[in-house]
């Protein structure tokens, strides 16, 4: 018999998963589209045709997988029906929007995937299903590929296939057709491999959320206001103020997770590493001078020509201080890992000067002073928003 998922989300991924997975022998695939009118657009700009992918291999090869979803909606009770997995992939912001329209319709036996999460993802998830029976809730730490649209509703680009990803499974109580891990990786193919990590708290500890604040913050502190000429190199151009900084919300994090470890033992969060650990590991050929943190960063093939997120102004450029290096990776990033690390007991003075920065460019308020109980926290996604307060609450969960 077929099984049936439902993908979530009308950009790059959303496009790819959907192809990718209707390519897939015995896999029915519908999606829903929330935003504005992009269902009709998507369907229109479809019709009978199929989704094209154009795939780069990593062995330099390059393929085309053809998949047709049985369905595109923006109606949540259609999109649902009988569907035993359902795919976030969209931007963190939006998660809450299609868990509040599909939650009606969730039960016990649905897995619930993050593609990919970000830090949060489980409070979100939790707080929209029915206690404490639930259902799996999968997060992956990324994107399984690099991916981009190349006509809208039709075709699309793999760049590069990710070899493995480092899921966080919850495995709830339902009753699922394929285990919820074996059932994400027959979706997505031989690659990337899923291995995943053992708990939710260390995928949200090391999410890329954990960079981009104390960058955009080491490096706009002090900034006048006067327009650059040029966009600065995000990455390449890292000083030793932003190195320091980095470190230092780094060494929190670890701290928390030690503090974890120290007191559930039987929780693994060996996964959670100082950023310098983390760049060796994970881009091995890609650096040419591992020697210091600042070295991985400025030498990292993978970011060549990244620029600052600026706007075009007369004069030149300036910051972008809504792009989702701060929008996102604040309320979703920064505020999650300062709420688990309150949970766990860990003071985190650096992230606490770095959330006080970047909340008065958002005109949002979520700390004060060195504590997460400013007026917006609600709508972050720390786990204070969801009730969950001690190291015991975010532990009842798995
Ligand atoms: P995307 O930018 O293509 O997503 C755009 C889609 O999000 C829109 O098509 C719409 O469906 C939805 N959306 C946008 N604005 C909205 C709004 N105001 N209200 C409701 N919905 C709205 O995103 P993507 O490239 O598919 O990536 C999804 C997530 O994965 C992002 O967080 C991204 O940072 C991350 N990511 C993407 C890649 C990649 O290669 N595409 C790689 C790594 C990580």
């Amino acid at each position: 018999t077929p099984i049936r998922i439902l993908i979530c989300g009308g950009g790059n991924g959303a496009h790819t998963i959907s192809a990718l997975a209707s390519s897939r022998p015995n896999v029915e695939v519908n999606v829903l589209t929330l935003f504005a009118d992009e269902a009709l657009r998507w369907k229109t700009a479809l019709g009978d045709d199929h989704i094209v992918i154009k795939a780069h291999y990593s062995d330099g090869t390059q393929g085309e997988i053809r998949g047709k979803p049985r369905l595109i909606t923006n109606d949540p009770a259609e999109a649902m029906k009988d569907v035993d997995v359902v795919f976030f992939v969209v931007p963190a912001f939006a998660h809450k929007q299609y868990f509040e329209a599909i939650q009606n319709y969730i039960n016990n036996d649905t897995i619930i995937v993050g593609m990919p999460g970000q830090a949060g993802f489980e409070f979100q998830a939790l707080s929209s299903m029915k206690r404490p029976g639930h259902s799996a809730i999968l997060s992956l730490d990324s994107m399984p590929w690099a991916c981009r649209i190349v006509e809208f509703g039709r075709n699309v680009e793999i760049l590069g296939f990710k070899d493995i990803l480092g899921p966080s499974v919850i495995a709830g109580t339902g009753n699922y057709k394929l285990p919820p891990l074996q059932y994400v990786q027959r979706i997505l193919g031989e690659k990337p491999n899923l291995q995943p990590v053992d708990n939710y708290l260390a995928v949200s500890l090391m999410a890329d959320a954990c960079v981009h604040p104390p960058m955009m913050y080491g490096r706009w502190k002090d900034w006048d206001g006067t327009p650059l000429s040029e966009k600065p190199l995000f990455y390449q151009g890292v000083d030793e103020i932003q190195e320091d900084l980095l470190s230092k919300v780094s060494d929190e994090i670890v701290a928390t997770a030690k503090a974890i470890q120290q007191q559930r033992p039987e929780l693994d969060m060996s996964t959670v590493i100082h950023l310098f650990d983390w760049y060796k590991k994970y881009y091995p050929d890609q650096i040419s001078d591992k020697s210091s943190l600042r070295s991985c960063m400025v030498t990292n093939k993978a970011y060549n020509g990244l620029v600052y997120p600026m706007k075009s102004v007369d004069g030149g450029f300036v910051p972008d201080f809504g792009y989702r290096y701060t929008s996102e990776d604040i309320p979703f990033g920064l505020v999650v890992m300062k709420g688990i690390a309150e949970c766990a007991g860990v003071k985190t003075p650096t992230m606490d000067i770095i959330i006080e920065w970047a909340q008065k460019k958002l005109g949002k308020e979520y700390i004060v002073g060195s504590t997460l109980s400013g007026r917006d926290v609600g709508s972050s996604r720390a786990p204070q928003a969801f009730g969950f307060k001690t190291l015991h609450d975010l532990c009842s969960v798995l």
